[in-house]
């Protein structure tokens, strides 16, 4: 298997080289097709899978054909528990998406000033890696938009649920487009994780590795 017949086009496939990696890895391997065909996915894999670009790879692909994205609008939302994570999560975007004309990323978390993040989503993102309880301080301030939201990612799911944020995260799909496509990561499927997929994707492919 290579990243060539995976499905993904020239500036990615450079990146990714660039990155020194020369097969992918087996969530990759198992991920990039579909969600570049546009399935839901319910994938269970730890951090050092290469589970990152699992999703950011397929992602970058659909986003190829950069439409300009609205003001205020992200395209892709990923959710992630934590700043560091949504911060390394942020780093991959940018390095896989270097190569590509026009991909505009940014990530948002709390415990920093919110104005600078509010300037960086005025003109509108590509893809917006996101903390929950900001994302909602800035949604609520009218700093985000989601019309054009295509794709949503929640990344490591059960640590968002042990932190409690399980509130905050039915509080954003309630305002999201009903018509999107759904990538949910978690280390495990409890059925606590199970419940909360049950509302959010659609005929999902599952994945273990
Ligand atoms: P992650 O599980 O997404 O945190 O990724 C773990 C590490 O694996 C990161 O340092 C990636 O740069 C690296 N990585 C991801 N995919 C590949 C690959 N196909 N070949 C080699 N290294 C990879």
């Amino acid at each position: 298997m290579s990243f060539e017949a995976l499905g993904l086009s020239a500036p990615i496939l450079k990146a990714v080289a660039a990155q020194g990696y020369e097969t992918p890895s087996p969530i990759q391997a198992k991920s990039i097709a579909p969600v570049i065909a546009g399935r839901d996915l319910m994938a269970a894999a730890q951090t050092g899978t290469g589970k990152t670009a699992g999703f950011t790879l397929p992602i970058l692909e659909k986003l190829s054909n950069a439409k300009p994205v609205g003001a205020r609008q992200a395209r892709v939302l990923v959710l992630t528990p934590t700043r560091e994570l949504a911060a390394q999560v942020g780093e991959s975007v940018q390095t896989y998406s270097r190569y590509m004309k026009r991909i505009k990323s940014t990530v948002v978390f709390g415990g920093v000033k919110i104005n600078p993040q509010i300037a960086h989503l005025r003109g509108g993102v590509d893809v917006l890696v996101a903390t929950p309880g900001r994302l909602l301080d800035l949604y609520n301030q009218g700093a985000v938009k989601f019309d054009e939201l295509e794709i949503l990612v929640l990344d490591e799911a059960d640590r968002m649920l042990d932190m409690g944020f399980i509130h905050d995260i039915k509080k954003i799909l309630r305002i999201l487009p009903k018509q999107r496509q759904n990538l949910l990561f978690s280390a495990t499927f409890s059925d606590e994780i199970r419940a909360l997929a049950k509302g959010l994707v659609n005929d999902p492919l599952e994945i273990s590795v």
